[in-house]
């Protein structure tokens, strides 16, 4: 008799975006003429661009011809790509990497899940809360947590983000071992500052711990002082993985690339308390179970790096950043209480009146026909807040806002 994995049993369905469905259905059917705009989706809408259309295009020509044809790539990605991230991304910050420390992916939402794999199962995890759902969930399907109890697993440390510690999470009390940071922040579209971040690389350090950085929306990050990647921090590259993907800042949602960075000098303990390099174990991991990213694919994702392709991306990204303004003006313009939209396609807002998540949802929905998600659908302290994404259309963001601002009743 096969025996399944439990520890999947721990999991609470998928309840945030099935609820928010039937809710939108049940909505429509009472009200088959409301036109709902829909605020809520962390999805891209923007089509890939011309540079990357154009990589795209030749790169299929290619396929086509017995000459230029490519089979099975290297798994961590061709070198083409990999040096334009670091001399575009990395060199000009002054993070110095080699090419054998990025491993192109086919996303991040599988990278960041697949990681804690290399990792032993008896480490405590450590998340900011509310976050991204992939860190807590990839932990408990491997066994990492105790089971779900009042919305929280047994054996993690939540590290709880909100406006009363202006979203800056505090080092934990007890020690942790892995730590996810997700900077700027899905879902409050909030950020760390240089010394904030340092003090979590002097925490990794100080306690072996090893840092899962996040940084999907780097691309997003309009205030110069900010760092884009963990290894702007001295001593980072001794306890950090870092985590990026085209789908936020290039339109990749649906075309798949990404890239993990793993230093050589990022080291882990056997139980024996014998050093190895978490590099080697990531490489063999992807080797064993990833056959690469297409070269199609690498190739639209290289296109990034031209000029006319750094050009257009940055159009692309003030396109969403401009909706982030509109958003959090209209609802500053009413009273209402807002956080992000600075350096993140993001505005996370504090609902009114004390109001839950849910019942702000439903408020929205009925006053306004706008779709966003609750908070909740992020973790324990996302009670009493409200994500809305700036991934729309200009027109129809607009149209929102108006519509926030003359039909809300506070
Ligand atoms: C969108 C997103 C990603 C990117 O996922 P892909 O699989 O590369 O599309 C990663 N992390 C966070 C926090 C995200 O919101």
């Amino acid at each position: 008799m096969a025996l399944l994995n439990e520890n999947y049993l721990k999991l609470p369905g998928s309840y945030l975006f099935a609820e928010i469905a039937k809710r939108v259905t049940n909505f429509k059917a009472e009200f088959p003429e409301a036109n709902i705009i829909r605020l809520g989706i962390g999805d891209v809408t923007k089509p890939l661009t011309p540079a990357v259309i154009d990589g795209l295009h030749k790169a299929v020509d290619e396929m086509a011809n017995p000459e230029t044809f490519r089979g099975y790539g290297p798994e961590q990605g061709y070198n083409f790509l990999i040096e334009k991230i670091i001399a575009t991304d990395y060199t000009p910050r002054g993070v110095k990497l080699e090419v054998d420390e990025v491993f192109v992916s086919d996303g991040s939402k599988s990278d960041v899940g697949n990681i804690q794999e290399i990792f032993g199962v008896n480490n405590r995890v450590a998340i900011t809360d509310p976050v991204y759902p992939v860190y807590l969930d990839t932990n408990v399907m491997a066994g990492r947590t105790g089971d779900f109890i009042n919305g929280m697993f047994e054996n993690v440390t939540y590290l709880p983000c909100n406006a009363e510690n202006k979203f800056i999470p505090a080092l934990p009390t007890e020690k942790v071992d892995l730590i996810y940071l997700c900077v700027p922040n899905n879902p409050t579209g909030t950020t760390l500052s240089r010394t904030e971040l340092k003090k979590w690389v002097d925490y990794a350090k100080a306690n072996g711990s090893i840092i899962l950085f996040d940084a999907a929306y780097e691309a997003y990050i309009q205030d110069p002082e900010l760092p884009h990647s963990i290894y702007e921090i001295e001593g980072a590259n001794e306890v950090a993985i870092e985590f990026r993907s085209f789908s936020k800042t290039a339109g990749f949602t649906g075309t798949r690339c990404a890239f993990t960075v793993v230093p050589k000098t990022v080291m882990a303990l056997t139980a024996a308390g014998e050093s190895h390099p978490l590099n080697k174990l990531w490489n063999r991991r992807q080797t064993t179970k990833f056959n690469g990213t297409p070269y199609i694919i690498q190739k639209g994702a290289e296109a990034i790096y031209t000029p006319e392709g750094q050009a257009e991306i940055k159009t692309v990204v003030s396109y969403y950043m401009d909706n982030a303004r509109i958003i959090k003006e209209g609802l500053e313009s009413i009273g209402l209480e807002t956080f992000g939209g600075e350096n993140a396609p993001y505005i996370w807002l504090k609902t009114p009146n004390g109001m839950d998540s849910w019942e702000f949802f439903d408020k929205l929905l009925n006053e306004a026909h706008i779709v966003g998600t609750p908070g909740t659908g992020f973790g324990p302290s996302g009670q009493g807040y409200f994500r809305l994404t700036a991934f729309g259309n200009k027109e129809n963001t607009l149209e929102a806002v108006e519509r926030i601002k003359t039909r809300l009743s506070l």
